[in-house]
């Protein structure tokens, strides 16, 4: 995509899916005997839960959740409200949060502290990106995708103001952010 607004390649799109790959068969085999059930962020996770599904072989359900930090619109404040809350019950299941990314990590850990409330069997967290040295709290990540440079990105579900979410790779952005 032709965009002054795009700057650098962060990862490629061989690189995602190899990864993706990867890290399916890494659940795929923790999971064995317990299926998960993904919860999937929206709306930055969308793309990455596509694809890290299809390559897990097990029986895996889903459900979604999407939620907003109060806060300006690149930096959450720690502050989050449901605006979609899951549809299916937690009691008892294997709860796999995916996330797009880990900035100061405060989405997550109010994410975790709730769902942690609603008696699964088990929670863990699949990560696609987190930004080395930002987080504020431990975010106990147990799958991570790639560690980045703490820059924001765009693309493979991620936006700027809507935009950009349907780039097959993840990119540095360097234009104005709203918000
Ligand atoms: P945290 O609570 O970890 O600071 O922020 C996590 C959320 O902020 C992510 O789920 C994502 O929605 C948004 N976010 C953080 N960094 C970036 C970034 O570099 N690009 C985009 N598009 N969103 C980001």
């Amino acid at each position: 995509m032709n965009d002054p607004h795009l700057g650098a390649l962060v990862v490629g799109a061989e690189d995602l899916q190899q990864r993706v790959g990867e890290l399916g068969k890494e659940i795929t085999s923790d999971y064995t005997n317990r299926p998960p059930l993904l919860v999937g962020v929206l709306k930055g996770a969308f793309m990455f839960m596509s694809d890290l599904s299809r390559a897990i072989d097990l029986p895996v359900e889903f459900d979604f959740m999407a939620v907003s930090s109060y806060g300006s619109a690149t930096r959450t404040s720690g502050v989050v409200r449901i605006l979609k809350d899951l549809d299916i019950d937690l009691t008892g299941r294997h709860v796999l949060i995916v996330e797009d990314i880990v900035d100061s990590g405060l989405t997550l850990a109010y994410l975790r502290k709730n769902l942690a409330a609603r008696g699964p069997a088990s929670l863990e967290v699949c990560a696609l990106l987190v930004k080395e040295g930002l987080q504020k709290v431990d975010p106990d990540l147990r799958y991570v995708g790639f560690r980045i440079a703490p820059d924001f990105v765009v693309g493979y579900g991620l936006d700027v103001g809507e935009r950009y979410r349907n780039l097959p790779a993840i990119y540095q952005y360097t234009g104005p952010l709203f918000g």
